[in-house]
């Protein structure tokens, strides 16, 4: 045991130097070369990231100068042959580049100006360059005493007759519609309600761009009035589309207004037609006006908010790009040509093509933020490959903007900004973070790893067959031990009496005739006991070294077993013991070497009636089947336990149990039945259940070359 111990550590002391050791070095150097190559694998994903975000910056510098290139040619051809084509020309950018939100005029002499896309509505306070507004003396006599009959005397006739002679003196179209307003409007005040409606309608159709010189249109606010006109007329559905038209004409910003005119008209409208949709509801096409009257409202709170936003940045322009501007109009190369401006939370960024010169106005192009984010987007998208990195497009403030499609989760690489700080945002490169087990195989120095798996698992493998045979070694090595001592004394015991009677007999110290037949005949069963005893041994020991020739004939099992019944019947009936046996009539003959089935069947025929326990009682049957004799020998004893039943017929093994213990025995019989069986082809079967005994089954393959009938009475 102690020796086996020692054993067992020497050899897992060479398994550690010769595997174990070898193998740790080579992991551990793996390691180190893998970790060096995620490092530089590290660096190699900077320099990528730094790459991108450097083209990136290319191509947006790129685009900028494209942008500042089309407002160029197209504020050239401003000047050149087709001015009228201006606005379309300038309409036509805003498509052609995504970028641009709006493009203004600043630094001349008038105030700064979208010059597209077309607002809703001007500031407060903004005029159009005013028309001409002087008055021809008779003219304006006429004028002023047409207002006085109006005003202080109520005289509408006479008034009205004043404000034609006025109307017959002017040309300018700004003081006609101013006239033609005050006729419209006594018109109305002397109740003709028709007059004043054509009056109105000349207005509309013919004055409808002027603006008088208080400023307010002429155009929507006699659209406004002949609105009012019809309903008075009671023409309601008349009315109802002539506020539509006027709110239609508002949102399709057919007038310049400020935003008081435009608010106080699209209210009149608005209201006008609601008021028309509860008094009437039984209105022609009611619901047609109501389908286009919601979308106007929708289209208006749309072009609301975009045209409050390009007011606040062009109030924020005046303040800020007037005066940069403006500072040094000599060295206006030095001058800032992209700005960045803030206002009321929200960010402009603009990029200055054209400087406004002396007396000439200068150029600009507002960016849309959120078209350039995703254009920087794409644009890094495009340069950087997706396994190597994720990106976020931050603004200063820190908020995102735009990020890639995976979200970020690896370790920041690099942090790239844009010259001059425009746009004022941030790009952040981040490393995908990379499997680091995926790294290990796919790396160069896998082969390290390769290797160190192998080892490992041949250290593994090897240290796990050691335990195994050490174990079995071990067990063979107590079941020997065992055998030993239970060998000694199967010898021993027998060879005591032998020797004690053969004394007895020798010194004739046996009385009786009687007595001294007993005497012989345990002489001779216990003999008999020795010789079985050693035939085992021999046998096995020479099955198992190759040794043993089998004498194979064709033989009748039937009149074996018989034989070896009456034999053992006769050998034990005197305890008590009933052996019967049953054999079927006209068995075929088996191919056999008799001696060696002889001892099979009578070691099977031992065992049971030494574990029979308290039962007397064992059967023998011989059958055949299918090409097969079977001898079954049954007993009713102590059993075996089902995971017993394969191990018995192991070499020395002997079953634990103590009703078993408590009977002799070497644990060789069953071996030795087993290897028989196996050298003729046969098997050897058994079925039990512990405490009601066993049947064992001895399958032979009958003789082949013909089929022998047995006669019974033969
Ligand atoms: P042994 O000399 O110990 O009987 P065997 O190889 O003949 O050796 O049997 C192996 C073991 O199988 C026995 O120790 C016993 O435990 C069990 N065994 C064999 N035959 C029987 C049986 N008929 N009934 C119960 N147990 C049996």
């Amino acid at each position: 045991m102690e020796r086996s111990l020692q054993k067992r550590r020497k050899i897992g002391l060479l398994f550690l130097l010769g595997v174990g050791i070898p193998s740790l070095l080579l992991g551990s150097l793996a390691f180190r070369g893998i970790r060096n190559e995620i490092a530089l694998e590290d660096q190699r994903r900077m320099g990528e990231h730094r790459e991108v975000s450097r083209l990136v910056a290319e191509l947006l510098e790129a685009e900028f100068s494209s942008l500042e290139e089309g407002v160029r040619r197209s504020v050239i051809d401003l000047d050149s042959v087709f001015p009228g084509d201006f606005e379309r020309r300038m309409g036509e950018l805003l498509d052609e580049y995504p970028l641009i939100e709006a493009v203004f005029r600043y630094g001349g002499p008038e105030p700064a100006r979208v010059v597209t896309p077309d607002l809703l509505y001007f500031a407060d306070g903004w005029s159009p360059a005013p028309g001409v507004t002087s008055w021809p003396s008779a003219a304006f006599e006429h004028f002023q005493n047409a207002r006085r009959l109006e005003f202080q005397e109520r005289n509408h006739a006479a008034s009205e007759a004043a404000y034609g002679h006025t109307l017959a003196l002017v040309t300018d179209s700004v003081l006609r519609g101013e006239v033609l307003l005050a006729i419209g409007r006594v018109q109305r005040k002397a109740g003709r309600l028709q007059a004043a409606f054509a009056t109105c309608s000349i207005l509309a159709g013919d004055y409808a761009d002027v603006r008088t010189s208080q400023g307010s249109a002429v155009g929507p606010a006699a659209r406004l009035e002949q609105a009012s006109l019809l309903l008075s007329l009671g023409d309601t559905a008349g009315a109802a589309s002539a506020f539509l038209d006027l709110y239609e004409g508002l949102v399709d910003k057919r007038w310049a207004l400020e935003r008081g005119q435009y608010d106080f008209l699209s209210a009149q409208a608005a209201q006008g037609l609601q008021s028309r949709f509860e008094a009437t509801p039984e209105l022609t096409r009611l619901e047609e006006i109501q389908g286009t009257f919601s979308d106007l409202l929708a289209q208006e709170a749309r072009e609301r908010g975009d045209t409050e936003r390009l007011l606040l940045f062009l109030q924020a322009a005046a303040r800020r790009i007037g005066r940069v501007n403006s500072r040094n109009v000599e060295a206006r190369a030095l001058v800032e040509r992209r700005i960045t401006l803030e206002d009321q939370g929200e960010t402009f960024l603009t990029l200055l093509p054209i400087q406004p010169g002396a007396g000439e106005d200068g150029w600009g192009i507002l960016l849309n933020s959120r078209a350039l984010a995703s254009f920087l987007g794409r644009a890094i998208q495009d340069h950087l490959e997706p396994a190597t990195g994720e990106w976020i497009v931050k603004r200063r403030d820190g908020e995102t903007l735009l990020a890639s499609p995976d979200s970020v989760s690896g370790p920041l690489t690099i942090n790239a900004t844009f010259a001059d700080n425009f746009p004022p945002w941030l790009v952040e490169f981040y490393q995908k973070p990379q499997s680091r087990l995926k790294f290990l195989f796919a790396s160069s120095q896998s082969i390290y790893l390769y290797m160190f798996l192998l080892i490992a698992s041949i250290l593994a493998f090897g240290l796990v067959l050691t335990v195994r045979a050490m174990t079995h070694e071990l067990e063979l090595a107590r079941m020997k031990s065992d055998f030993v001592s239970t060998v000694s004394h199967e010898f021993k015991s027998p060879l005591t009496s032998i020797r004690h009677m053969a004394e007895m007999l020798q010194a004739g110290s046996v009385p009786s005739e009687e007595r001294r037949q007993r005497y012989y005949d345990v002489l001779v069963e216990q003999s008999n006991r020795l010789s079985s005893l050693v035939t085992n041994i021999l046998d096995l020991a020479r099955i198992e070294e190759g040794r043993k020739d089998f004498q194979f004939e064709p033989a009748d099992l039937g009149n074996l077993v018989r034989e070896l019944v009456e034999t053992t019947q006769h050998r034990v009936g005197h305890e008590g013991f009933r052996v019967e046996a049953r054999i079927e009539d006209y068995l075929p003959l088996v191919r056999a070497d008799s001696t060696a089935i002889n001892q099979a069947v009578s070691n099977l025929l031992e065992n049971a009636i030494r574990y029979s326990g308290e039962a007397r009682h064992v059967a023998v049957r011989v059958s055949s089947r299918e090409g097969t004799v079977t001898v079954e020998v049954e007993d009713h004893g102590v059993g075996i336990s089902s995971d017993e039943t394969e191990k018995i017929f192991d070499r020395f093994y002997r079953v634990g149990d103590p009703l078993t213990r408590s009977v002799k025995g070497s644990g060789l019989g069953l071996t030795l039945v087993k290897e028989i069986l196996e050298a003729h082809g046969g098997q050897i079967r058994v079925e039990s259940s512990p405490g009601k005994g066993s049947t064992f089954f001895m399958d032979l393959p009958v003789y082949p070359e013909r089929d022998h009938g047995q006669d019974p009475d033969h």
